[in-house]
C-alpha cells in the first residue's frame, strides 16, 4: 500500500494564503509641485493626454480653426493641417519620454487592440552618413492599416479584401499610457473595412451620438427650443470590480483561463450579513485604488466615487460623467488601468460578470442622459413651466424608445458572462422595464386620464393649457431590481455588464431614443397644425404615455410575480444568450439600427455571427476546463480522500467507532459516485456537442443540454469539497479568495 500518497499534504494553498494576507501595502511616488510637496490632482489632472486645449495652446491659429471646422462639420482635415497637429503631437510627447505611438481601437472582440510602431525614423544626413530621428507624420496620426485579418469581422470581409483600416477619432483626446520601462502614445481611432463597413464598436457609438442630436434638435425646435443646434448624450459608467490575491488566481486554472470559479462551495460567510456593503475598505485594497486612481487621473478620467460592494472582495468606482465618446473610451481605460495596478499589489482584479457562485456579480450601471449646447440636461425638470414641459416631452421620448426596442436592448448586454447575473435575485432581471417612481408615476397617471393636478400640490403649477408639473430634483425614491431606472436626472440602465464595452449598448440606447425623437416629431408636427405649443405637446406626451404603459414597472423586478405579470403584458423575456441573439436576426427589432444607420444590415447579421461565435467558444473553454480540474484535481484528491478513509478504517478495533466510521465512508462514497456519474455524462455531451459544425445548433445545444450538465457536475464537486480534508484540497476556497482582505 501507498502510504505516502495518501499522507501528502496539499501546501500550496495555506502558503498562498499566508502570501496574501501578508503581502505589503505598495506605495507610489506622486507628482510634487515646485516646493517638492505633493501636487493636489488639478495640477496633474489630464497630464498624459493631447486634447483640443493643447491642441488650442500648440497649432498655429488656422490650423486649429481647420481641425474645429472638421469636427463640426465632418469635413476632411486638410493635410498641411495633419502634418501641424502630428508635429505638435510628436513634440509633446517626445517631451514625455514616449517613445511608440500605437492605434488603439475597440474590435468586436469587445476589448481593445493596438499596435505599436517607433518614432523612430533614419534619416539621411548625407551620402554616407545614417542618422536616426523621431518622425511622426500626419498620415501616421490619421490613418492606420494594421493587419486586421485576425479580428472578428463576422463574415464582413472576404480574404482578398482582409484589410482593415483605422482612422483618428479627433474628438477623443491622444494619450500616453506609462509602464514601468517606457511610454506609449495611443491614438483613439475606429475600425473599419474596405468598403466603410464598421468593424468596431466605436464607429456605431459615434454614428449614434450624431443621429440622436440630429433628431433631438428637430424635435426641440419643435417643443419650443427653435435656436437648438446640438444634443449631446451624456454617460457615467460606475463599474464594479473583484479584487483577489495573485496567489490564489495562480492555483486556479479556472480563474486563470475563464476569468471566474467554476467551482467552489460556498463559504459559510459570504455576504449574508451585508456587511460588506460601503464598509471601511481594506488598507491594501484602498492603496490599490489610490494608485489606480492617480493613474486614471493622469489620464484625465474623472473619478469621483469609491467603495465596498455588497459582495465580499468587490468594489466600484464611478466617474463625474463626460460626453458619450470619451465616457466609452474612458471605461475601456478604466478595466484597462484596474487590471494593470492591480497586478502591481499582487491582485488580479476581475471584471467578469459572476466570478464567484452564490455572492453577487458585478455589472456596470450606465447612467444616460442628454443635454442640450447650453449645457441643459435635457432629463432634469428645471425651474420654469417651459423648462418642465421639455422635460416631460423628452422623458416620453425615452420611454417610447425603451419601449419599442426592448428586445434589442437585451440583445445588447447577452453575454454569456450576463446570462449568470441577469435574473440571479441580484441583478436586474432579464425582463428590459422602466422604473421612473412613484412621483412621476403619479404625474403621468394624470396627464393620462387628463384630469387636472391639484394646484395645491407643491410640486404642480398652473400654467392655463396645461398643468405642468414642477418637480424638485431629489425626489426620486430608488428601485435596485429595475433594469432601467429613472434616478432624478437621468437614466440609469443597470442591466450592463461588468466586462462589455458599454459603447454597444449605447449605441443601441441612442439609436433607440433618436428614432423615437424622429417618430414623436413627425406626431408632434401634426399636432401643431390644429393646437397650440404647449397644448400639442401634451397631447403628444398622453399619447406616449398611453402607448408605453406596458414597459413601465415599479415593483420588485426580483419577484416571480413580475416573470408572470411581465409575461401577461407581452414584454419580451430573453433570459439567456441565444435568446436574446436571435432578435438580431429578427429585422422588424433591429429596423431601427438601420434606419437611423447606426449599423447597416451587413454590419447586423456580422455582429451577431460573432456574438454566437463568441458564445460558442466561451462557453468551450469554460466546458473544457471544467472537464481538465475535474480530472486532474478533483478526482485524483477524491481517490486519496478514498484511500485515507480506507486506511483509517481498516486501522481501527473498536466495532462502535467502525460502524460510526462506516457511516462517514457511505456519505463519502455516494458523493464520489456523484462526481464520477456527473462527470461522466458531462464529458460524453461535450464530446458529441463539439461533433457538429453548425455554431448555432451548437449554441442552443450548450445552452440547453450541455450548461445543465455542468451545473450539474459543479454542484457533485461543490459537495464533495465539504467532505474532503481541508489540506488535501486543492483549489484555494471561497473563503479564503473572499475574506482574506479583511487580514490584511
Ligand atoms: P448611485 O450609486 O447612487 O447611482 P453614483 O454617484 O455612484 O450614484 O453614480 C452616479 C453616476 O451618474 C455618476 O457617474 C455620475 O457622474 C452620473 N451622472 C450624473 N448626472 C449625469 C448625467 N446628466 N448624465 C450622465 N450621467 C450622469
Ligand atoms: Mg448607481
Amino acid at each position: 500500500m501507498n502510504t505516502t500518497s495518501s499522507t501528502t499534504a496539499n501546501s500550496s494553498r495555506p502558503n498562498a494564503f499566508l502570501a496574501s494576507i501578508e503581502a505589503p501595502v505598495r506605495k507610489i511616488e506622486r507628482i510634487k509641485d515646485q516646493f517638492g510637496k505633493e501636487a493636489p490632482v488639478s495640477e496633474y489632472f489630464g497630464c498624459m493626454t493631447f486634447g483640443l486645449a493643447h491642441m488650442r495652446e500648440k497649432l498655429p491659429k488656422d490650423a486649429y480653426a481647420h481641425l474645429i471646422k472638421t469636427l463640426e462639420h465632418g469635413k476632411k482635415l486638410p493635410k498641411e493641417t495633419a502634418e501641424a497637429i502630428a508635429s505638435a503631437v510628436k513634440e509633446w510627447s517626445v517631451s514625455k519620454g514616449v517613445t511608440h505611438f500605437c492605434h488603439w481601437f475597440q474590435p468586436m472582440t469587445g476589448s481593445t487592440a493596438e499596435k505599436h510602431d517607433a518614432f523612430i525614423s533614419i534619416q539621411h544626413a548625407n551620402h554616407s552618413e545614417l542618422r536616426v530621428i523621431e518622425r511622426f507624420t500626419g498620415s501616421q496620426l490619421i490613418q492606420g492599416e494594421p493587419d486586421a485579418s485576425s479580428f472578428p469581422s463576422g463574415g464582413m470581409r472576404s480574404t482578398f479584401e482582409a484589410r482593415g483600416y483605422t482612422a483618428w477619432d479627433p474628438t477623443s483626446p491622444l494619450f500616453i499610457i506609462e509602464e514601468e520601462n517606457g511610454k506609449t502614445l495611443c491614438i483613439p481611432t475606429v475600425f473599419f473595412g474596405y468598403h466603410g463597413q464598421a468593424l468596431d464598436n466605436k464607429t456605431p457609438l459615434l454614428r449614434s451620438v450624431d443621429v440622436l442630436s440630429n433628431e433631438a434638435v428637430e424635435f426641440l425646435k419643435l417643443v419650443g427650443d427653435v435656436d437648438a443646434k446640438k444634443v449631446q448624450t451624456t454617460l457615467g459608467a460606475e463599474q464594479e470590480y473583484f479584487l483577489v490575491d495573485k496567489n490564489f488566481a495562480a492555483l486556479r486554472p479556472d480563474l486563470l483561463l475563464t476569468g471566474r470559479t467554476l467551482l467552489g462551495a460556498s463559504s459559510a460567510r459570504g455576504q449574508q450579513l451585508e456587511d460588506h456593503y460601503f464598509g471601511s475598505i481594506p488598507t491594501r485594497v484602498k492603496s490599490f485604488m489610490q494608485e489606480a486612481e492617480f493613474e486614471l487621473y493622469k489620464l484625465g478620467i474623472p473619478i469621483k466615487t469609491r467603495h465596498n460592494e455588497v459582495a465580499p472582495s468587490q468594489f466600484e468606482l464611478a466617474p463625474i460623467f463626460e460626453d458619450m465618446n470619451i465616457a466609452s473610451d474612458h471605461n475601456l481605460l478604466t478595466m484597462e488601468v484596474l487590471k494593470r495596478v492591480a497586478l502591481k499589489h499582487g491582485m488580479i482584479c476581475l471584471l467578469h460578470e459572476k466570478p464567484f457562485a452564490g455572492v453577487n456579480g458585478s455589472g456596470k450601471h450606465n447612467n444616460w442622459s442628454m443635454a442640450n449646447d447650453k449645457g441643459e440636461n435635457l432629463l432634469e425638470p428645471g425651474h420654469t413651466p417651459h423648462q418642465n414641459l421639455r422635460f416631460l416631452a423628452c422623458l416620453a421620448v425615452t420611454l417610447r424608445a425603451v419601449h419599442k426596442n426592448a428586445a434589442a436592448m437585451r440583445a445588447a448586454i447577452a453575454s454569456p458572462g450576463n446570462d449568470h447575473r441577469l435574473g440571479a435575485n441580484e441583478a436586474p432581471p432579464a425582463i428590459i422595464s422602466v422604473f421612473l417612481g412613484s412621483l412621476l408615476e403619479n404625474i403621468l397617471n394624470s396627464i393620462e386620464s387628463g384630469k387636472a393636478l391639484k394646484a395645491t400640490d407643491e410640486q404642480i403649477i398652473d400654467l392655463g393649457v396645461s398643468q405642468i408639473p414642477n418637480i424638485s430634483k431629489d425626489y426620486t425614491d430608488r428601485n435596485r431590481t429595475s433594469p432601467f431606472a429613472f434616478t432624478g436626472n437621468k437614466f440609469e440602465f443597470r442591466a450592463v455588464g461588468s466586462s462589455q464595452n458599454v459603447a454597444v449598448p449605447m449605441s443601441f440606447l441612442n439609436a433607440a431614443v433618436a428614432a423615437s425623437f424622429k417618430e414623436s416629431a413627425a406626431e408632434l408636427r401634426d399636432l401643431l397644425k390644429k393646437k397650440k405649443r404647449d397644448e400639442a405637446v401634451m397631447e403628444l406626451i398622453r399619447k406616449v404615455v398611453k402607448e408605453t404603459k406596458n414597459i413601465r414597472f415599479s415593483g420588485n423586478g426580483y419577484s416571480d410575480e413580475w416573470k408572470a405579470e411581465a409575461k401577461k403584458r407581452g414584454l419580451p423575456i430573453l433570459n439567456t444568450t441565444p435568446d436574446a441573439l436571435e432578435v438580431l436576426k429578427d429585422k422588424k427589432l433591429t429596423q431601427f439600427l438601420v434606419d437611423t444607420k447606426v449599423l447597416s444590415k451587413e454590419e447586423i447579421e456580422s455582429r451577431y455571427h460573432i456574438a454566437v461565435e463568441r458564445y460558442v467558444k466561451t462557453l468551450d473553454i469554460e466546458h473544457t476546463t471544467l472537464l481538465e480540474l475535474t480530472s486532474t484535481y478533483i478526482i485524483p484528491t477524491l481517490e486519496k480522500q478514498m484511500e485515507q478513509l480506507g486506511e483509517a478504517h481498516e486501522a481501527m478495533s473498536s466495532a462502535v467507532l467502525k460502524k460510526l466510521h462506516k457511516a462517514r465512508m457511505t456519505q463519502f462514497e455516494e458523493v464520489f459516485a456523484d462526481v464520477l456519474t456527473t462527470y461522466e455524462t458531462f464529458k460524453a455531451k461535450v464530446e458529441k456537442s463539439r461533433k457538429g459544425h453548425d455554431e448555432h445548433k451548437r449554441m442552443w445545444d450548450i445552452v440547453k443540454d450541455l450548461q445543465p450538465a455542468s451545473f450539474a457536475l459543479r454542484d457533485a464537486v461543490d459537495a464533495a469539497e465539504l467532505l474532503v480534508a481541508d489540506d488535501m484540497w486543492p483549489l484555494p476556497k471561497y473563503r479564503e479568495m473572499l475574506l482574506a482582505h479583511n487580514l490584511s
